[in-house]
This record gives C-alpha cells, sequence and structure tokens, in this order.
C-alpha cells in the first residue's frame, strides 16, 4: 500500500508544484486498501479542502501506477471513514492488504515525530526537572495535576521534542485517547481561514474535542487578539472537562507581551517549568548516544572538542557532530584533526601562545586604564577593585588556575580573596544592566588577537 502510495506521489511530482506537493499531498498517509477501495487519509479539514482539488488527478495517476481503477478517497484523520477504515483493517478477518500498524496512523494523525520519544531524550541537569514534568504528565494524563503544563526555554533545548514524546507515550498506550499536537503558527492559520470558509465548527471539533492538546511556541499567540480570545474558550473548554494542555514557548508567562491577562492567570494555573542549556557532561552524553545510533566509533578527545566548544543547545551540538560526521567520511578517519578542521568555521582555534597569569592582568589592566601595580596592590578603592576582581575572574574561569594559585600570582592575596572576588564578578554578569559581560568579551578579545 505504502509502494503504492509512493509510485503515485512521484508521479504526481511531476504535475503539481513542489511547494504544494511537500505541504498538502507527502502529509497525506494512505490507510486502508483492498482491490477497490483506496483510502488516503488527510491530518485535518483544513488540508482536506486544498486536497480535494486534486483528487481526479489522484485517481488518474492511482490508474497509471496500478493499470486498475481504484475508488479513491479522502478523508480526515479521525472520521468516521477513518474510524472505519482502522477498525476494518485491525480486525482479525480482515482480508485488506494494510501494511500500515494502527499506532502509526495514529501517530501520523497526531503529526507526531516517531522519533522523539523519552526514551531517546538525555537527561541532565539543565532538563530534568521538564523530563520528569513530562513524564508525569504523560502517566497521568488528565485532571487538575500539572495541568497546563507550560514548558518554556531558548531555542534547540528539546522543546519539541519532550512535547512529542508525550504525544507518542499516550498515542501508544492509551490508543483510544485523542492527541492533537499542533504549531501554533499552524493553530493561528487555521483558525484563520476556518473564519474566511465558515468552516469554524469543524476547527472547534478539532481541538476541542482532544483529550490531550500539545501547543508548541505558544509565543505566536504574542499580540494576536482575535486569535487569543479563542484559545481562551479552547482552553476553558478542554480545562472543566478534565482535558490536558501542554505549551512550549520560548520565555516565561509573565514575559509574554500584549497577553490578555486572563489568558497569562490560565497558563500559570498548573505548572510552570523551564528548560535550560545543557552542561557539558550532558552534551557529552548527547554526542556519545548520536555516536551510537550512528554506529560510528569516535575518540574521546572529539567528543571533548565538540562538547567542551558548543554550549549553546542541542540542535547546533547535532548540527557540529553531523559536519564532523560527514566531513570524516571524506577525510576516511575521524580525529581531533578532522574534527577541528570540519569546524573551522564554528569553533575559533585556540589561542596557541600560552597565556599567563601576567598578560591577563596587563591586557585587563590596559582596558580599564590603570596599571599592574595598582592590581598587584591592596588598594580598595573602586577603580581599582573591579580590574582586580575581572582579572582573578578570568584567571580562575579562561585559565582555569586554582584559587590558592591566582593569591600567590595577585601579589600574594588569600584564596577566600580570590572566591569572593569570583563570585563577585559572577553575581554581577547575572544582574540585567550590567555592562560587565561587554567588558568581558572585550578583554577576551584582546587575549586571543
Ligand atoms: P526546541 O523545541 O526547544 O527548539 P527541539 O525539541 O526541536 O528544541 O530540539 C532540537 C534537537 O535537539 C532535536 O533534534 C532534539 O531531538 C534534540 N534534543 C534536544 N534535547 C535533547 C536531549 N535531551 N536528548 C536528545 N536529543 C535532544
Ligand atoms: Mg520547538
Amino acid at each position: 500500500m505504502k509502494g503504492i502510495w509512493r509510485k503515485v506521489t512521484d508521479l504526481l511530482a511531476g504535475e503539481i508544484s513542489e511547494v504544494s506537493l511537500k505541504t498538502w499531498i507527502l502529509p497525506m498517509v494512505p490507510v486502508y486498501a483492498d482491490d477497490k477501495v483506496f483510502i488516503l487519509s488527510v491530518p485535518d479539514a483544513f488540508s482536506y479542502t486544498y486536497v480535494i482539488q486534486w483528487q481526479n488527478l489522484i485517481t488518474h495517476s492511482f490508474a497509471s501506477v496500478c493499470s486498475r481503477t481504484y475508488d479513491v478517497q479522502i478523508a480526515v484523520t479521525g472520521s468516521q471513514e477513518i474510524m472505519e477504515a482502522l477498525r476494518r483493517s485491525t480486525s482479525p478477518n480482515s482480508s485488506a492488504a494494510v501494511s500500515v500498524s494502527p499506532d502509526e496512523i495514529r501517530r501520523t494523525a497526531a503529526q507526531l515525530n516517531p522519533q522523539y520519544t523519552f526514551d531517546a531524550f538525555v537527561v541532565g541537569s539543565g532538563n530534568r526537572f521538564a523530563h520528569a514534568a513530562c513524564v508525569a504528565v504523560a502517566e497521568k494524563l488528565g485532571g487538575r495535576n500539572y495541568n497546563p503544563l507550560f514548558l518554556y526555554g531558548g531555542s534547540g533545548l528539546g522543546k519539541t521534542h519532550l512535547m512529542h514524546s508525550i504525544g507518542n507515550f499516550v498515542t501508544r498506550k492509551h490508543p483510544e485517547k485523542k492527541v492533537v499536537y499542533v504549531q501554533c503558527e499552524q493553530f493561528v492559520n487555521e483558525f484563520i481561514s476556518a473564519i474566511k470558509e465558515i468552516s469554524y465548527d469543524e476547527f472547534r471539533e478539532k481541538y476541542r474535542s482532544a483529550d490531550l492538546l500539545l501547543i508548541d511556541d505558544i509565543q505566536f499567540i504574542e499580540g494576536k487578539e482575535q486569535m487569543q480570545i479563542e484559545f481562551f474558550h479552547t482552553f476553558n473548554a478542554l480545562h472543566e472537562s478534565g482535558k490536558h494542555i501542554v505549551m512550549t514557548c520560548d520565555k516565561p508567562p509573565q514575559s509574554l507581551a500584549s497577553l490578555e491577562e486572563r489568558l497569562r492567570t490560565r497558563f500559570s494555573s498548573g505548572l510552570i517549568v523551564d528548560i535550560q542549556p545543557p552542561d557539558y557532561e550532558t552534551r557529552v552524553a548527547i554526542l556519545k548516544r548520536r555516536a551510537q545510533q550512528n554506529n560510528v566509533n569516535v575518540p574521546e578527545d572529539v567528543f571533548d572538542y565538540i562538547s567542551a566548544n558548543i554550549a549553546t543547545n542541542i540542535r547546533e551540538l547535532d548540527g557540529a557532530f553531523n559536519t564532523v560526521l560527514a566531513y570524516s567520511l571524506l577525510a576516511g578517519s575521524i580525529d581531533l584533526e578532522v574534527a577541528s578542521a570540519a569546524l573551522k568555521d564554528i569553533i575559533q582555534p585556540r589561542p596557541s601562545r600560552q597565556i599567563t597569569a601576567q598578560m591577563m592582568m596587563e591586557v585587563v589592566a590596559r582596558f580599564y586604564n590603570v596599571s599592574v601595580n595598582e592590581i598587584l596592590s591592596n588598594r580598595r578603592s573602586m577603580d581599582i577593585t573591579l580590574p582586580r576582581q575581572v582579572a582573578m575572574y578570568l584567571c580562575r574561569f579562561v585559565l582555569n588556575m586554582t584559587f590558592p594559585k591566582i593569591g600567590e600570582e595577585f601579589g600574594g592575596k588569600d584564596h577566600t580573596t580570590v572566591m569572593h572576588a569570583c563570585n563577585k564578578v559572577s553575581s554581577d554578569l547575572n544582574s540585567v544592566n550590567s555592562s560587565l559581560s561587554h567588558d568581558i568579551e572585550e578583554i577576551k578579545k584582546r587575549l586571543s588577537a
């Protein structure tokens, strides 16, 4: 059945624009076939209205591929026709030539990526709580517990992955539950065309009949007033009947600009969890998992090199790793040299000369317009303490020197003084209106110049 469908889509590729093919045709799933009927499911009523214009073309393509006439039917996932087809295909007496498992159909229907599972998710300090919350929701759906779950964090940190994991878990464990996953942008677009085409009831039905509604990147609703009202009602309808709602966002609810207050209150009424960038150990663990998945042997220092240099997010970490893999195929081996050549545009080479505490003090002193002797002194005026503390901080975190060693280099100061200096700079860096991070970036640049 899948094979036939693939041939049909190949044929359609010559007739329909590439964009239309990708957007409307390829998301369709063959769900049922016998010797007369072939049923394709489309994800939603919205797609249906588009796809149906090609029904004749599709039927003809089937005829040329199979040299027989099928009654090709297109139906919306979850609709009567599809449920009936599912029932027929799973009944033991069925003679239907169905090769897709019901599980697979449900997953596709909900637009869930089968790769995004809890099993494939590496847990580390930055995402431990988010992961636990998602598992808890998946295991105990509905009710007031963690409902809604609001998951927020920067890009590429695994929000979508966790959200699909909940969906995949639930579709497998509770096939009777209706899982709806939607990117907020799609939700908004569907709403707009539903209003235009007076198919509002279908839109409403699709979302309000969900047992689990997963809305990804909810920040897309910012500033869209009408949409917020619609979502407010969808939210209430689901929440009141004990259905579960999970949202992801790139920021916490209180930072969502121009969001209706009542909606903000709703968002915050369940559990809010954040997801933080992965620490070094987690990054290594993820890369090791990727190596395993790709069945390649990667030396430890290559894991270390990539993890130490790519700290932003997991999407970029994956990107860097894939670049190294691709490069190593050409190079015929995989080692540190190959890795640094592959990533030369992403990772700046480490400064070749060894930077000493003395050099650090000189660069910092010049930057702040003080002398090295003043840094070494015990003077406590603000214009001297700041450069001294910054220099100590950089010795600790850029040169990886120990506290006692730094104390020694800085004119014999106690290690607790150094610790205090480093803590002070760290906390100043975290305060919102600090220009310190710019200073430090600039100093680092000068160091490697
Ligand atoms: P977000 O939605 O937060 O922008 P994604 O969920 O799309 O991020 O994650 C980006 C990529 O990184 C995906 O391919 C995802 O599978 C992967 N990823 C993210 N976090 C993890 C993790 N903890 N373990 C394994 N893979 C992860
Ligand atoms: Mg995402």
